[in-house]
């Protein structure tokens, strides 16, 4: 049954393609998705699928219940796009201003979709339960993830499963993980409330320039100097503002940054090290510098034997010529709440554009739309392997 799918999978190439670039063209914000998720209902509503809509906030659910018994099993999708301008010149370039899908979120939502369509013409024999999980949000925390699996709409469902489309990896390569795919991370800011003055008397302020990179300094020691040189983190420091004039002492000053690390331990002590250094740089200057710490995702952990299966799985699927078990790369993922809650992996699907190569939140990002096929079988294999 499987090599009839893919080849109606292939069939459904042009309508995949059709239905990507519609949603390229009307890109929305992370929790404004109204009119995606609209989409995406009608969508379902056309096929006769029963759904749910309003999960957990802008979420989507479909289920195919096949004919055959057997587990069931969530394929999630995300569909939240970035407040980033499209600069590309194609005639499917976003619509709207400074809003573009530069994650290619709306290939994982047009892939998810057209498998939808391709499955219902073989419910009758699918084994187990297929749940189309299409997620708002992902792209900013506290995400999509978490409030759809605490609204209870994921409770019966035995593993998950997702893919991102990944445009810095070639076509045809698959990268996942048996153990940590994505970091944790996570996002601080620092105040500092000095004591401004003029620049000639500077004995007579408290100078907020000079007390932050101080700060910034000793920051980088958690990672260089407080940190097991064979464990990993992130400090970095994105944001600094401070002053007004060349001769002015700075009164305030402003830092931001994000913190990015693999294991809750690590996670631990890089913001513990960062509340000391706070604090001792405010009593050493007899000032007030204050920490706001905002936690992020934390890391996607795949499950091994899920994994596993996305693996083996795949190499019946002749347009993957590579399978790769990768380190973790440093972006983060809300897909990680989903496999802190059930089995499930993750994996990334490579979708390089020969020619165009940008990254990711890139204003010329795109990916090769012949991934999403791929991505489409990979992850209805997975499905059936997990089945048996
Ligand atoms: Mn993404």
């Amino acid at each position: 049954m499987l090599t009839d799918i893919f080849k109606a999978i292939d069939a459904a190439y042009p309508e995949m393609v059709e239905r990507r670039r519609y949603l390229h063209q009307h890109p929305e914000l992370s929790f404004q998705e109204t009119k995606t998720a609209a989409y995406i209902a009608q969508f379902y509503e056309d096929l006769g699928l029963p759904y749910e809509k309003n999960v957990g906030g802008n979420g989507v659910i479909a289920t195919l219940k096949g004919g055959k018994p057997g587990k069931t099993v969530a394929l999630r999708a995300d569909f939240d796009a970035l407040p980033i301008q499209d600069e590309k010149d194609v005639p499917y370039r976003s619509t709207v201003d400074g809003v573009m899908h530069a994650c290619g979120h709306d290939g994982h939502t047009s892939t998810l979709l057209t498998l939808a369509k391709v499955m219902t013409a073989y419910k009758d024999n699918v084994p187990g339960t297929i749940v189309f999980l299409h997620q708002h949000a992902e792209e900013y925390a506290p995400g999509g993830a978490k409030p759809i699996i605490e609204s209870g709409a994921l409770d019966h469902v035995d593993a998950v499963f997702g893919t991102h489309l990944w445009a810095t990896t070639p076509l045809g390569v698959l990268e996942t993980s048996k153990d940590v795919l994505m970091a944790g991370a996570d996002r601080f800011e620092i105040n500092v409330q000095g004591q401004g003055g003029h620049g000639a008397y500077p004995h007579e302020t408290k100078d907020a320039i000079i007390i932050a990179t101080q700060l910034i300094t000793q920051l980088q020691h958690i990672v260089s100097r407080r940190l097991d040189p064979l464990e990993t983190a992130v400090v970095t420091v994105g944001q600094f503002e401070a002053g007004n004039a060349f001769n002015i002492i700075a009164d305030t000053a402003h830092i931001k940054g994000t913190v990015r690390y693999l294991k809750p331990e690590i996670q631990a002590l890089v913001m513990s090290e960062m509340e000391k250094i706070v604090k001792g740089v405010s009593t050493s200057h007899d000032v007030e510098c204050t920490l706001n710490y905002f936690k992020g995702y934390p890391p996607l952990v795949n499950n091994a034997n899920e994994a596993g299966l996305v693996l083996e799985a795949s190499k019946e699927i002749d347009a993957i010529h590579t399978r790769n078990e990768i380190i973790p790369v440093m972006g983060g993922e809300d897909f990680a709440y989903y496999v802190m809650d059930k089995p499930g992996a993750y994996f990334f699907t490579g979708a390089q554009l020969e020619g165009h190569e940008y990254p990711h939140h890139h204003p010329m990002f795109d990916f090769d739309e012949q991934a999403m096929p791929i991505a489409a079988k990979t992850l209805i294999s997975a499905y059936f392997a997990y089945q048996t």
